[in-house]
């Protein structure tokens, strides 16, 4: 175990669940043997495992919201020193713009998923001494998700489990949703996750990383099978596990799934209180422009089942998206105040931020104007919205003269 490389991984709030995916993958390929794997949660944390003098490897995993703080901290550290220091970054906002990686100081990047081309990198790097021949990494071939393990001896937490990667749907905002078909873990695979929860004395919650909640499983946009769902809940109420949440972050659903016989099984198995509904925004018209393959109707319907069956229906939407107006601002917070009425719902209202590699990247939200940010006050006042998009404004301003340095907005 003498003289291993360090190889610092730099743990956020953003990346805490892909972290332990990826100590496993070089966990797994017995790098650490020759790679000392440490997880650093905090900027000053960096700078102290920056002086310690030698060669090191130093990650970032980032989104495009957090550019300003990752770049900010990326400076610093890097005038403070680490000439001997490989600054690599992965993500999916290198994935989607990986020069913008490079333009912020780091050597190299990786797109896409890092199980099986991280571990290939340090092999190879430990041959060539990471004498880097190119500088972007692509992984290129997707892997089974049963490969991929949440559970690393360097770190004590341990995530949700991912049981869907992909999409079966391509709204223009998100990056998840791509033409791929999307795969998914095998009912093995879970149950030698909640083997190891047990172990860690993890017992109490079982959550799931699914985007599309109840399309666990499916073949085609819209499918769902009850008996998937059923099988699935009933992994860790074997393990004796006492809070099971699903249909709330991180799995949250689509409207046109939900039915009243998805949520008599969520109403079995699960303890979470609310049921968290991607419906983005109350406009038809932005509906159609975002691609998001449901109706407004189709929204409404799932608000007063998911409120029938005894959850409180939270329905996650967008404001400012290019090309909205004022009128489908008005038409959002008419439709929220219809399903807060109708089935005591709560829209959380959040600000469109330009994803990279989605077919919105680099274009600016609508800025919101006064009449619909005093109405979006007035229905906050009354219960019916959150004013979250308010952080995504502030956040904005910042992020925006980010994206125009490093040359990733459209003119
Ligand atoms: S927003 Fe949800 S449903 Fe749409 S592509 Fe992304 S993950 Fe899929």
């Amino acid at each position: 175990m003498k003289n291993r490389i360090p190889f610092i991984l730099r743990l956020a709030d953003y990346n805490r669940f892909s972290l332990p995916v990826l100590l496993h993958a070089l966990e797994s390929q017995g790098l650490d043997r020759h790679f000392d794997l440490q997880v650093e949660s905090s900027a000053t944390g960096m700078k102290k495992r920056l002086a310690v003098p030698g060669r090191k490897i130093i990650g970032y995993g980032f989104m495009t919201p957090h550019i300003p703080e990752v770049w900010k901290e990326l400076s610093s550290l890097k005038s403070s020193g680490g000439n001997d220091t490989l600054w690599i970054a992965g993500g999916s906002h290198v994935t989607g713009d990986p020069d913008s990686g490079f333009a912020m100081g780091f050597d190299a990047v990786f797109q896409g998923e890092c199980e099986r081309i991280l571990p290939e990198f340090c092999l190879n790097g430990l041959d060539s001494g990471f004498q880097l021949k190119q500088r972007v990494f692509a992984g290129r071939t997707e892997i089974p998700l049963d490969s991929s393990f949440p559970v690393s001896k360097a770190m004590s937490f341990i995530p949700p489990v991912e049981i869907m990667r992909g999409c079966l749907h391509t709204c223009r905002f998100c990056q998840t949703g791509s033409s791929k078909k999307p795969r998914y873990r095998s009912m093995e695979s879970v149950e030698s996750y909640f083997k190891e929860l047990p172990i860690r004395r993890l017992q109490f919650r079982a959550c799931f990383i699914c985007p599309s909640g109840l399309e666990y499983g499916s073949r085609k946009a819209g499918e769902y099978n009850p008996d998937l769902l059923e099988s699935l809940l009933r992994v860790p109420v074997s393990y004796k596990i006492r809070h099971i949440e699903y249909g709330i972050f991180p799995s949250e659903l689509r409207p046109e799934t939900i039915t009243p016989e998805s949520l008599r099984i969520l109403k079995k198995y699960c303890t979470n209180k609310k049921i968290t509904i991607g419906a983005q925004t109350g406009s038809e018209r932005m509906l159609a422009l975002i691609g998001r393959g449901h109706s407004l109707e189709q929204a409404e319907q799932a608000a007063a089942w998911v409120h029938e069956h005894g959850f409180r229906p939270m329905i996650d939407i967008i404001i400012g998206f290019p090309g909205e107006t004022p009128e489908d601002r008005l038409c959002t917070l008419e439709w929220a105040r219809k399903v807060h009425l109708r089935s005591n719902a709560r829209c959380q209202m959040h600000y469109f931020i330009p994803l990279s590699g989605t077919a919105l990247a680099g274009r600016r939200p609508s800025p919101i104007d006064a009449a619909s940010a005093d109405l979006l006050d007035r229905e906050h006042q009354a219960g019916i919205v959150t004013d979250w998009w308010k952080k995504g404004l502030a956040a904005w301003e910042d992020l925006e003269k980010d994206l125009e340095r490093l040359g990733s907005m459209s003119s």
